[in-house]
């Protein structure tokens, strides 16, 4: 495979961007080798700078959940963008995407739009605060919630793949008022609670921690965890920026029947533009500026472009059939490569909930990751890195980490996917 011009490209923004990029797992630091600077994209697939395809399993990490440049987001950006990018000043776009999410998401009553995951997390927080008048709040190692001071302690994503300590730069005081727990583990939450339960303003979860690979919730673990935040005040916060509008159309909370005070959304509400967004029970909600006093604002929130594509991706994701067999898709996909690697006898735990899935290469048969901590014990990451170039070769393109979940999109047909099968079988043979 032909790479010289992403090598060349990479060599010269290593001397413009840190690291080359501008998000550190796109790097491949987790795997080795250039990273493919992309052109374009069209349905499932996407077109490196020198002309090779690969079909996308990242879509731009879970946003494009009608594959690349649908032509309806497409259509409807374009309508928009005729008429100006930004006002700053209300637009009716933005009522009609919160009716959307409002109708959508069960537990949603008000919404606010920001332009990043990471601001959703860090203003829920700072919202949860806020009502509570607490300051201590709970996240879990392992899970990722946006790169923001009190979020970046033991975190997932590109910290667990370049196995960073928590980052530098982070004020002590900052960290101290965040208790980290390990996933799963609704025993540990309960003593922290009967400990420091009257100082915790919120706990955030991700409903599957899916920034240390895929790893889904115990039964009754979710509501488990909410129980004791109701009863001992505080909030309960579901991260649902990338299992939003994916493991169902409502959502993780939609699946499990959970009804948290606070969601955080982002990506696919999107449609592949930036937007992020809090939301929750309208007594909560209406806390936040200028109807309340937490303040929170931003210059190019609920930016038009972006409320259109968000719009458009939903008003698609909500026809008859269209979800489903996304859904379909993603199973035959995730039991596919559990085939292939019980073929090849290959130690592996694979999982697949609504349109995510993800698989971990295991150092050994019978063991299984449930947190942070079986992850790193368990998980054969140069392995996954063999496995990734293998595939990459073949022109499947898979999250550049062992420790990222993967997505499908509504491009993404049976004969795709089929074919992506294929090369994983002769891939795994080749492990
Ligand atoms: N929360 C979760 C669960 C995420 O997966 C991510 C990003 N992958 C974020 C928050 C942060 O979102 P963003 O990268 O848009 O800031």
């Amino acid at each position: 495979m032909n790479t010289q011009e992403s090598e060349r490209l990479f060599a010269r923004a290593q001397e413009l961007i840190p690291g080359g990029v501008n998000s550190p797992v796109r790097a491949f630091r987790g795997v080795g080798g250039t990273p493919r600077f992309i052109e374009r994209g069209a349905g499932a697939f996407i077109w490196d700078a020198d002309g090779n395809q690969y079909t996308d399993y990242v879509l731009s990490w879970g946003p494009l959940v009608l594959g690349h440049a649908p032509e309806v987001v497409l259509k409807a950006i374009a309508e928009t963008a005729a008429k100006g990018t930004s006002y700053g000043a209300p637009t009716a776009l933005e009522n009609q995407l919160a009716e959307q999410v409002v109708g959508m998401v069960p537990s949603i009553e008000q919404i606010r739009f920001v332009n990043s995951g990471t601001e959703a997390c860090m203003s829920a927080l700072r919202l949860a605060r806020a009502v509570t008048g607490r300051e201590k709040i709970v996240k879990f190692s392992g899970c990722y919630h946006g790169h923001a001071d009190m979020l970046l302690v033991q975190a997932g994503s590109g910290v667990a793949t370049l196995g960073l300590p928590d980052s530098p730069g982070v004020p002590k005081a900052t960290a101290a008022s965040t208790l980290t727990l390990s996933y799963n583990d609704l025993e540990g939450a309960k003593s922290l609670f009967a400990e420091l339960g009257t100082e915790i303003a919120a706990v955030i979860v991700e409903p599957i921690a899916a920034n240390m690979g895929f790893v889904p919730p115990a039964d009754g673990y979710l509501q488990g965890l909410h129980d004791l935040c109701k009863q001992h005040g505080a909030l309960f916060i579901l991260d649902e920026v990338m299992t939003g509008f994916r493991v169902s159309p409502g959502g993780a909370q939609a699946y499990w029947g959970l009804d948290p005070d606070i969601t955080c959304l982002g990506k696919v509400i999107g449609g592949g533009l930036p937007v992020g967004a809090y939301a929750g029970k309208k007594a909560i909600m209406q806390q936040v500026a200028p109807a309340g006093t937490m303040y929170q604002a931003g210059t190019l929130s609920g930016n038009p472009l972006a409320m259109a594509a968000g719009i458009a991706t939903l008003t698609e994701l909500q026809k008859p059939g269209v979800f489903d067999e996304i859904v379909q898709n993603t199973h035959l996909l995730t039991q596919g490569i559990a085939h292939a690697a019980a073929q090849a006898g290959i130690p592996l735990q694979a999982g697949t909930i609504g349109t995510m899935f993800g698989f971990y290469f295991l150092k050994e048969d019978g063991v299984q990751v449930t947190d942070y901590a079986t992850a790193k014990q368990y998980v054969d990451a140069p392995r996954y890195a063999t496995f990734f170039h293998k595939m990459l070769e073949r022109g499947v393109y898979l999250a550049p980490s062992a420790f990222e979940a993967g997505f499908v999109s509504a491009a993404h047909t049976p004969e795709i996917i089929q074919s992506t099968l294929d090369a994983i079988q002769e891939s795994m043979r080749e492990l």
